[in-house]
């Protein structure tokens, strides 16, 4: 019986469109939900469930109880995984084998399938929680992760007043995704922090001074706690920083609004150390189509190129989260260095404008840059996503309707309370990492929480201490150490490393 379900259970990781890996024994004994995930995902879909009745069915003659059938019968590998359409009436040599023995092949399907359905039912309605081995907790710890984006210095000006005196990361602060005690249990060795300020300052000519305010709190965070941080300017200063036993610490402007339609503003935020620019934030500007708000370009004017030209000068990294997907071709298409998606994750898994669509995915690769997975509830969860396609719309909205900051914050805060969604889990993040993969490959998929800018995050991944449950899971999935340590940090490593080299030549020019 033993030699039975493992049978079947290969036959279900072969037939329900995930791509069968070496199996990795289990190290942690306690927790077989990544392996029930996809099971329970299928049950839902008609058409996996055909292929699995299929591929029951070619195991199932009396002989196949007890022997794999797989070459015996001279089914190749390809049919494994195309079930759908190699129905009996078009697969001759395995209808003489329905046919054989018909009459006890059919109570053994249904019974398999009455037996596997139950047991997925029930895990399914409860995903178990991820245990982390002592294993994955050495994967992890042997590299470390380089998170593209984090939101706490806008948090500090909103919740501390803009100073670490009201909010002493050096110890636990519950109201943060995000302090020092939780940053070293999550392994993080390298941060992009998110110099952040709302679109809207750019129509009172505030956007670049508040800028500048947000680049000094994380300049403050850096000169406060020197022990813990650095920062990096380089490829090379966060591998020294991050083997210095220290967070190499890099900042990210998020949204060109910042420069207020000036090359001399972009290239003195280069001079302060700011290491990316995302191109727009939630509006559209004079020269960029932001991916939540109304398409005015078609993706970048003149001066939107002559932007991304400027920054590829700089050795400034072309953040593309948060534009529409015509911003990110026309980048993708005048860009000489790989660019970024900071914080962003697959459009196919959870249909969320944010989201990268898989053709965005593909030319992605082909620049050679990297996804960096956001880990928003919203973003991450498909049912979620849809509930919150249209946030920043009402976001604009809700800052017409109340100007004052507080006003606008309190009704924020009341239309989520009214408009709830679903946290989704780690599982729904690994699933945008895997689908990533599968569509751009391992090079180009990386980590950007979004920690700290997020009012839901998924179960098992709620604050930045969480990262080694992704280890957990992508090892349990079957990806290697290396692997792993690729996607946590040596993909936007090498990115920063390609951006360098092309600056470098540019100033020969
Ligand atoms: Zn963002």
């Amino acid at each position: 019986m033993q030699h039975l379900c493992l049978g079947t259970h290969d036959a279900l990781r072969a037939g329900n469109g995930f791509t069968p890996r070496p199996h990795r024994p289990r190290v942690d004994g306690a927790n077989d939900g990544e392996l029930n995930q996809p099971h329970a995902k299928f049950l839902s879909d008609p058409i996996r469930l055909v292929r699995m009745v299929n591929q029951i069915r070619r195991h199932c003659s009396p002989n196949d109880l007890f022997h794999h059938p797989h070459k015996a019968d001279g089914v190749s590998e390809k049919d494994w995984s195309d079930g759908v359409a190699s129905t009996p009436s078009v697969a001759p040599s395995r209808q003489a084998g329905w046919g054989r023995d018909n009459s006890q092949t059919v109570p053994c399907v249904l019974f398999l399938v009455l037996l596997v359905s139950a047991s997925h039912f029930a895990l399914a309605a409860d995903k178990p929680l991820v245990v982390i081995s002592d294993d994955a907790r050495r994967v992890h710890s042997a590299g470390f992760v380089f998170d593209g984006h984090n939101d706490l210095p806008w948090e500090v000006r909103q919740k501390a007043g803009g100073t670490f005196d009201k909010a002493d990361i050096a110890v636990g602060v519950p109201r943060f995704q995000t302090d020092i005690p939780r940053l070293r249990v999550g392994n993080v060795g390298a941060q992009y922090w998110a110099a952040y300020v709302p679109a809207e300052t750019s129509k009172e000519n505030r956007a670049f001074t508040m800028t500048l305010e947000q680049i000094a709190i994380i300049q403050a965070l850096v000169k406060r706690y020197p022990e813990v941080f650095e920062f990096a300017k380089s490829a090379d200063d966060v591998v020294r920083i991050q083997k210095a036993g220290k967070i190499a610490s890099l900042i990210g402007v998020e949204g060109g609004h910042s420069i207020e339609n000036s090359l001399d503003k972009l290239r003195r935020l280069r001079e302060l150390g700011v290491g990316y620019m995302t191109l727009t934030h939630s509006d559209t500007l004079a020269w960029a189509d932001s991916a939540t708000d109304e398409a005015k370009h078609g993706g970048l004017t003149k001066f939107g190129e002559e932007v991304v030209r400027e920054m590829n000068r700089l050795g400034m990294l072309v953040d593309l989260s948060h534009v529409s997907p015509d911003t990110m071709r026309d980048a993708l298409a005048v860009s000489k260095a790989p660019v970024i998606f900071s914080h962003s994750s697959a459009r196919a898994i959870a249909d969320h404008p944010r989201n990268v669509p898989d053709d965005l995915l593909k030319l992605t690769a082909k620049n050679g840059g990297v996804v960096m997975v956001n880990f928003y509830s919203g973003f991450i969860h498909p049912e979620s996503a849809r509930r919150r396609a249209n946030m920043f719309e009402v976001s604009r909205e809700l800052h017409r309707k109340f100007p004052a900051e507080k006003d606008f914050q309190a009704a924020r805060k009341r239309w989520i309370a009214d408009n709830p969604i679903e946290s989704g889990d780690i599982y729904d993040v690994a699933d945008h990492i895997e689908h990533i993969i599968k569509v751009a490959g391992i090079d180009h998929v990386g980590l950007g929480s979004d920690f700290d800018g997020i009012d839901k995050a998924p179960k098992q991944l709620e604050d930045v201490s969480k990262y080694p449950v992704i280890t957990q899971v992508l090892l349990t999935r079957g990806y290697s150490a290396s692997q792993i340590h690729q996607l946590m940090s040596g993909n936007i490593l090498r990115v920063m490393r390609r951006s360098e080299a092309v600056a470098r030549d540019l100033a020969k020019e």
